[in-house]
């Protein structure tokens, strides 16, 4: 039983009169396909809230009528282009300072009115940025700009708006480039529930539908299996969980 240390932390919780908060970012959907179907099938069985990262400048109208009919999705921004602007010896990103900070920001802008439009109903005002790197300075400027929470990967840090970050990868991007082992990611999504402390931070998990092998979904199948119903933790919307950052702040 490999979900056994998972288990357990999740009835420590339950003996303990708590429960801890799930949430569940999918990056980089711009329009339906095969795989982002078999993501949503998976919500829907399980009745567990996904949040989509949507890249603003590709997508449009045909992912806009395929969430229409899909219940429990959120949709935050993700970039503008999901274009490296970085030189080829430094990291990947789009929300740098490579390009004047007026510009950025417009994108930023941009992208979060596209998608409000498009997404009336499900519209988060949240940014993911492209590989989870964003420079401080464009982060200071997203406030001004409707901006409510960022949501990046690894601890929270400080920022001036509300954090929902993701803390466990399900792709093994350095190795296989496919999902990662799964006793791995249970012991890790305890790990972090615990480091969470329920109640005052939440356990992001990261999925990528694009790059989902077999290894991945079974993954993402059992992690439900094993928690849809467990009173020990309760999978939440980024809408809630950023709706309840802004009341608390
Ligand atoms: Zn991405």
């Amino acid at each position: 039983m490999t979900e056994k240390r998972l288990l357990d932390t999740l009835d420590s919780f339950v003996s303990r009169g708590i429960a801890a908060d799930l949430w569940l970012r999918d990056d980089d959907a711009t329009e339906p396909t095969t795989a982002l179907d078999r993501l949503l099938a998976l919500s829907d069985r399980y009745a567990v809230p996904m949040t989509l990262a949507v890249i603003p400048e590709p997508t449009g109208d045909a992912l806009a009528r395929r969430l229409d009919s899909a219940d429990k999705i959120d949709v935050a921004v993700h970039g503008w282009a999901h274009q490296n602007h970085a030189g080829p010896e430094e990291k990947k990103r789009e929300l740098g300072l490579h390009r004047p900070k007026d510009t950025v920001l417009g994108e930023l802008r941009a992208g979060f009115e596209k998608l409000q439009i498009l997404f009336p109903s499900c519209f988060v005002p949240m940014l993911v940025p492209p590989w989870n790197r964003v420079d401080p300075d464009i982060v200071e400027g997203l406030p001004a700009i409707g901006y409510r929470a960022l949501s990046v990967y690894g601890p929270e840090k400080t920022a001036p708006l509300a954090l929902l970050n993701t803390h466990v990868d399900i792709i093994d991007w350095r190795g296989t480039r496919g999902g990662k082992d799964h006793d791995l990611l249970f012991a890790e999504t305890a790990e972090r529930m615990v480091a969470a402390e329920p109640g005052s931070r939440t356990t992001g998990i990261l999925t990528h539908h694009l790059d989902h092998d077999e290894t991945a979904s079974a993954f993402l199948d059992r992690l439900f299996a094993l928690t849809a119903n467990h009173p020990g933790c309760r999978w939440r919307s980024a809408g809630a969980l950023v709706e309840e950052a802004g009341s608390a702040a």
